[in-house]
């Protein structure tokens, strides 16, 4: 188990490197135990795995959710070399061994053990790693868009760092980039030309005063907007043309993300009333619902059992889950690994947790599929 988390963070499965080599190191894990994969690769490096354990039972199956990719390692300086899985005092350090190898490493451990020990299943194991969580979902969405022939699921688990906590609900993102459009022109005659940066003032001026509708939610609090990218104009003596702003808005269960676009492009048309050479424009740079699964299901009420874990909570982060909700199936977040560690510098992973996540899976896999 350990020797594969280090294989999965020497992978290095960054958005540059792309997933492909991380999907290789599982399948050669797997194919150990004599279990059959199927990488499914595109664009050169990208790649998704999918593996399923067939049972002659009838149950219905768990599909174990991951995602291969990682985020890069960041430009502050690391205690140790951010790609090579360094052991040290319990622990393996590297980008990706919190979020998420260990809880992969745990679960492909988990499947081998259980598949070796030859006990009949009355449900299909299926095991997912996708690419691209961290940036545009393209692999969850792949999976979800060709999943035909996949059995009817009893539940998904997401096996993503939550220190073991049962993870049912997390806010959704909606991305947004707003531009605004000017006219260029000579830096010495601004008048003959439209300033892409005073409109966008206009933008941020609105935007102070905007606020997002929606009623709290009991576990996951209120909906949040922050601007935090802006970048406009090219050189100094230029009247820049355009200038684009990047708003991260975390959106509730009950609100619709197109009505918020409504409200902005509302917002736009009331400013170029008010001057007509406004001009501006909003696009969607990625988004993802928010989740909200009944905590209250047999589901999630079993998987607790099974776990050993009496109530379920919400998180800040954002995951993969809410593509895999049109698979009909309830939504959990469970696994090994600090989530405060996540997409920072010395990232690690304690050894003893993914020891621990292998107990915690075969528990489950044996609890819904004997
Ligand atoms: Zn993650």
């Amino acid at each position: 188990m350990k020797q594969l988390l280090r294989k999965l963070v020497q992978a290095e499965t960054t958005a540059e490197r792309g997933e492909r080599a991380g999907a290789e190191v599982i399948s050669t894990d797997l194919g150990q135990s004599g279990i059959n994969s199927r990488i499914d690769s595109w664009d050169g490096n990208r790649a998704n795995i999918i593996a399923q354990i067939k049972s002659a039972g009838r149950r219905g199956a768990l599909l174990f959710a991951c995602h291969l990719d990682t985020v890069g390692p960041g430009e502050a300086s690391w205690k140790y070399p951010p790609f090579e899985g360094i052991e040290s005092e319990g622990r393996i350090y590297g980008r990706g061994s919190a979020d998420m190898k260990g809880g992969i490493a745990a679960i492909v451990t988990a499947i081998r053990q259980i598949v070796e020990s030859g006990v009949k299943l009355k449900g299909d194991i299926i095991l997912f790693a996708a690419a691209g969580e961290e940036t545009d979902s393209c692999g969850a969405k792949r999976f979800v868009r060709n999943c035909g022939g996949t059995p009817e699921l009893a539940g998904i688990v997401i096996p993503e760092p939550t220190d073991f906590e049962v993870i049912t609900a997390h806010r959704g993102l909606l991305w947004l980039k707003v531009t605004t459009i000017g006219k260029a022109t000579h830096g010495s005659t601004p008048e003959l030309g439209v300033n892409a940066i005073a409109s966008m003032r206009a933008v941020l001026d609105e935007l102070e005063n905007y606020k997002i509708r929606f009623e709290p939610h009991k576990l996951l609090g209120e909906c949040s907007m922050s601007v935090n990218t802006i970048a406009g104009g090219k050189t100094i003596n230029v009247v820049p043309d355009k200038c684009d702003i990047g708003i991260d808005i975390r959106t509730l269960p009950a609100q619709n993300h197109q009505n918020i676009i409504a409200d902005f492009q509302k917002n736009f048309a009331r400013l170029k009333q008010k001057n007509p050479e406004f001009d501006a424009d909003v696009s969607i740079v990625r988004e993802v619902k928010a989740l909200e699964t009944d905590s209250s299901c047999d589901f999630v009420k079993e998987f607790c059992s099974a776990a050993g874990i009496n109530e379920t909570r919400a998180v800040g982060f954002t995951t993969d889950g809410p593509h895999f909700t049109s698979l009909g199936a309830p939504v959990v977040i469970f696994g090994p690994g600090k989530p405060e560690l996540c997409h920072k510098p010395d990232e690690y992973i304690d050894i003893a947790d993914v020891e621990k996540a292998v107990e915690y899976y075969k528990n489950i896999i044996l609890r819904f599929l004997t």
